[in-house]
């Protein structure tokens, strides 16, 4: 059986791997620091949703958002950091 979006949410939110990179969190936090830190400011609010508000869809949220994004995010910041002659 498929795990519900709010299953998933709740046993990433508690465990401590971070759901994008793999890397450790700490239980409770959405996401690593690191993660945590490149998503924009709407979603790390919306991250503090209690559960019964629909906590699991906003998540679900960002961390496509960081899939799509994040990794966009960092291929320019790469880019940026290889000083152009
Ligand atoms: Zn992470």
């Amino acid at each position: 059986m498929e795990k519900s979006l709010d299953k998933i949410a709740w046993d990433d939110l508690f465990g401590e791997i971070c759901a994008n990179c793999k890397g450790p969190k700490r239980a409770k936090d959405s996401f690593c620091r690191c993660c945590y830190f490149e998503l924009p400011k709407k979603f790390r609010g919306a991250l503090y949703t209690p559960m019964s508000d629909g906590y699991a869809s906003i998540y679900d949220e960002a961390k496509d958002w960081l899939r799509i994004e994040g990794q966009r995010f960092k291929a320019q910041a790469e880019v940026g950091a290889r000083k152009l002659p």
